[in-house]
């Protein structure tokens, strides 16, 4: 690497971290800007294709969501490493890895999202299904070709966050667990089944989707009794049983198949770190930059904010770090607006049709837009589309 020219390490590649590279390749050229990105996996998942394991098999649903990433990696001159990331020295300015040496950085972007924690309810574990990492939905769509019948219960865990959080939420995000319900529902009407079935929701939080407004919650409220899902919010998991999950108001679901999202916190990695407070989750302020640390960005659902924990989040985030640091190195002359945190989903709720939803209410804001239909379920589809073909041409939020 040329000595004049700067550095910029990436830690972590999917929705932030994509997004952070992309824009630093359309703001930096490759002689004026190094880049390194360093993640554990090879390939990039496409999370929010994963609900379709309730409806795929498990062959077709990995051909959908797998996007292979040397090709982007080489047409944008960024250097990947395949490895761990385990600790950053701030002042050092150095990243450390399990099996690499020591990488130095002029500028950080933190983008390693959030950790499944599977050990933070007592007899959960990861062979419970789920759906929130390739390998888990592939392992449901197969168990779900194999066993349409019976009680099934879908849970939301608990987001482990600092009490400092305002305004405080209670899950992460809701929003697959909703689909997975509601594509079940489909798919089981579809084979009619769905009388041989049982379908349980359980949240974490104190009302469902109880950062997306109250629009979309009476929406909600309305479809799943409609779809004959039962719902039970709050929910305090005291133990999950052999056949039966255990809430601390003594509610015993008892069930066939559990899929999880289980609940999640700050990076494991970042625990120890000055970086992060000791939780996992770094601070940043509404530039994405820490608020010690200014060569330090974080970007997605590594935050310490209450903002949604979503990839479209991740994606304007990364714009607003990105731009910012640009300012402050005098490439751009604009100092970008800060992040302003609004919830935006497309709910799948059959394989043809879906809802739209955007709203800020819970932050403070007043909008609050929803609509239903097929466009909104084609519009997901070809951004998946886009996502994950034009590896090297990604999609970037305006
Ligand atoms: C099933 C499912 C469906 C979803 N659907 C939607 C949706 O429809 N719309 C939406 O907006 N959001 C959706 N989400 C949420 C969205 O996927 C997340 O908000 C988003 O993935 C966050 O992106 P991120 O880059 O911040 O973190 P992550 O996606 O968690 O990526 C973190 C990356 O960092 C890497 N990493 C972590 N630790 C280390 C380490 N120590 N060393 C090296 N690499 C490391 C990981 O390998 C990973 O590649 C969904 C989530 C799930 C689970």
């Amino acid at each position: 690497m040329n000595r004049r020219t700067a550095h910029a390490v990436v830690l972590g590649s999917r929705f932030a971290g994509l997004a952070t590279l992309t824009w630093l390749r359309r703001l930096y050229r490759p002689d004026e800007l190094a880049i390194t990105v360093v993640d554990q996996w090879q390939d990039m998942i496409f999370r929010p294709g994963l609900v379709h394991a309730m409806h795929l098999g498990p062959d077709q649903l990995m051909s959908t969501v797998s996007v292979p990433m040397r090709p982007f990696w080489a047409k944008n001159k960024i250097r990947a490493i395949h490895d761990m990331v385990v600790d950053i020295d701030p002042n050092l300015r150095k990243v450390y890895m399990t099996t690499h040496e020591p990488i130095p950085y002029d500028v950080l972007f933190v983008a390693t999202g959030s950790s499944p924690r599977w050990d933070a309810i007592p007899g959960l574990a990861e062979h419970h299904q789920g759906f929130c990492e390739g390998y888990l939905a592939r392992h449901t769509a197969a168990v779900n070709a194999r066993e349409p019948q019976g009680r099934i219960v879908i849970a939301v865990g608990q987001i482990m966050a600092p009490g400092s959080w305002t305004p405080s939420i209670h899950v992460g995000c809701e929003c697959p667990a909703f689909e997975a319900a509601l594509l079940w529902d489909a798919r089981l009407r579809k084979m009619k089944q769905r009388d041989q079935a049982d379908i349980v929701f359980v949240t974490a939080s104190q009302v469902v989707a109880e950062s997306a407004g109250p629009r979309f919650q009476a929406v909600l409220g309305e479809l799943f009794p409609k779809r004959n899902i039962r719902v039970i919010t709050n929910a305090q998991y005291v133990r999950v049983a052999d056949k039966a999950l255990q809430l601390a108001d003594g509610t015993s679901l008892p069930f066939d198949r559990i899929l999880w999202l289980p609940p999640q916190s700050g990076s494991r990695w970042l625990e120890h770190s000055p970086i992060a407070e000791g939780t996992g989750w770094v601070p940043v302020n509404s530039f994405l930059c820490h608020p010690q640390w200014d060569d330090i960005y974080a970007v997605g659902d590594v935050v310490s904010k209450p903002w949604p924990k979503m990839g479209h989040a991740a994606m304007v985030q990364a714009r607003v770090a990105v731009h910012h640091w640009a300012w402050r190195q005098k490439k751009i002359r604009r100092k970008p607006a800060p992040y302003q945190p609004k919830m935006l989903w497309v709910i799948e709720d059959s394989p043809t049709s879906a809802f739209f939803g955007m709203s800020d209410t819970f932050y403070g804001g007043k909008q609050q837009v929803i609509y239903h239909g097929r466009p909104p379920y084609w519009a997901k589809q070809v951004f998946q589309w886009a996502y994950v073909r034009s590896t090297g041409a990604l999609p970037v939020m305006p």
